[in-house]
């Protein structure tokens, strides 16, 4: 977020949303018998201005509807869609084209002109939008600068690496100094290696130049490196919305947990559990990871005042915004209670549950 948006929220102004979908339906009719289908179900939310904004879901979500009607390419069924001070859903196909003009694109397949030269396509646009042609060779100059590939000005798409095109295709979504850029898949041709330089470039954009960024993907991996907040979308709905952080640590949708459970791959399959089952006698247990100082040893304690054995068999921790995430397995004996039950065990779980902490029992 800029500073200028951070001191609008501490004076207690909240700052105009840069994107607004206000209660957005958007159905095709699909085949010849007319059936509708709806690929954007009554979805509403506000993109701050300044932020990075991502958009998750699995192919068929919603998600490419989702950009089109943000540049006025689609218009929706019902709702409404603004940005910047723009309604776009009431402009006529002239005035959206104004609005357009501050928009940045990035594709998954980076749409670059074959035919002409790094430098070319990224010209291309000023040429377009009239500007003379000293200031655009400065223009170029800069932006092949910013993005690492001056000193590929003057070769042709075919001779670079698929991470230097989408590096060429933020040149030329930039070109025009747009205050918001959307990426539709944009790193989803490209290798982990490659995704995550290109992700940072986006980082960049974001911090260095203040753009807006929507970012659609179904990627969790480049949402967790450079999203502020996040949108999970499931059949054309919104499934859950926050920050990264709250989305995908503590997630309430079955959408979102099963993006986390893809992404972290903390929590054991049926097929890891079915083994660990033949394996250990003992109560499979597993506890999300709590950003808490000193979660573990508390968790520790609270085994050993049970007298409680606690094994860890299976888990993982990783970092959401500079915070912990994941969850650890544990098999867990205990003493039994005076009728046969997992007495210790059980009284551990409760005491666990009450201090606050995530406990999910994988047996039952
Ligand atoms: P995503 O980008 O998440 O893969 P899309 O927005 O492309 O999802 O598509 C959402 C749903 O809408 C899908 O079921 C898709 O088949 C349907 N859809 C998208 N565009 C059209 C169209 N022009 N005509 C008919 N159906 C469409």
């Amino acid at each position: 977020m800029s500073t200028a948006d951070q001191d609008a929220g501490r004076a207690g102004v909240p700052a105009p949303p840069h994107v607004r979908l206000s209660h957005v339906t958007k159905t095709f009719t699909r085949g010849g018998n007319g059936t509708r289908v709806a690929a954007l179900d009554d979805v509403s939310l506000d993109v701050a201005k300044g932020e990075v904004f991502g958009v998750i879901g699995h192919s068929g979500a919603g998600k490419s509807t989702l950009i089109r009607l943000i540049n006025g390419l689609e218009t929706p069924t019902t709702g409404r869609v603004y940005v910047g001070e723009h309604e776009v859903t009431a402009l006529s196909e002239r005035d959206r084209r104004d609005v357009r003009r501050d928009i940045g694109m990035i594709f998954q397949q980076f749409n670059l002109f074959r035919s002409r030269t790094v430098a070319g396509n990224v010209a291309y646009p000023l040429k377009v939008a009239g500007v003379g042609r000293a200031e655009r060779d400065r223009r170029v100059a800069r932006l092949l600068d910013f993005v690492g590939l001056l000193d590929r000005a003057h070769d042709y798409p075919e001779q670079l690496s698929g991470g230097q095109k989408q590096r060429v295709g933020i040149a030329r979504a930039l070109a025009t100094e747009p205050s918001l850029l959307l990426a539709d898949e944009a790193t989803s041709a490209l290798d982990p290696r490659t995704t995550a330089e290109v992700v940072a470039l986006l980082g960049r954009v974001n911090r260095e130049l203040g753009v807006t960024i929507v970012l659609i993907t179904h990627e969790l991996d480049v949402i967790r490196a450079v999203a502020d907040r996040v949108a999970v979308i499931d059949g054309g709905r919104i499934a859950e919305a926050g920050t990264v952080y709250d989305v995908f640590a503590h997630p309430r949708s079955t959408a979102a947990a099963d993006f986390v459970r893809g992404a972290l791959r903390d929590r054991p399959s049926a097929e890891t559990l079915a083994r660990l089952r033949r394996t250990h006698s003992g109560r499979l247990v597993t506890v999300a990871i709590r950003d808490r100082t000193g979660f573990q040893t508390a968790l520790a304690k609270t085994f050993l005042a049970h007298g409680v054995a606690a094994d860890i068999v299976f888990g993982g921790i990783s970092e959401l915004q500079q915070r912990p995430v994941g969850s650890l397995t544990f098999e867990l004996t205990g003493p039994d209670g005076p009728d046969g039950t997992d007495g210790a065990v059980d009284a551990a779980l409760a005491a666990l549950r009450r201090d606050g902490v995530d406990v999910i029992e994988e047996d039952r």
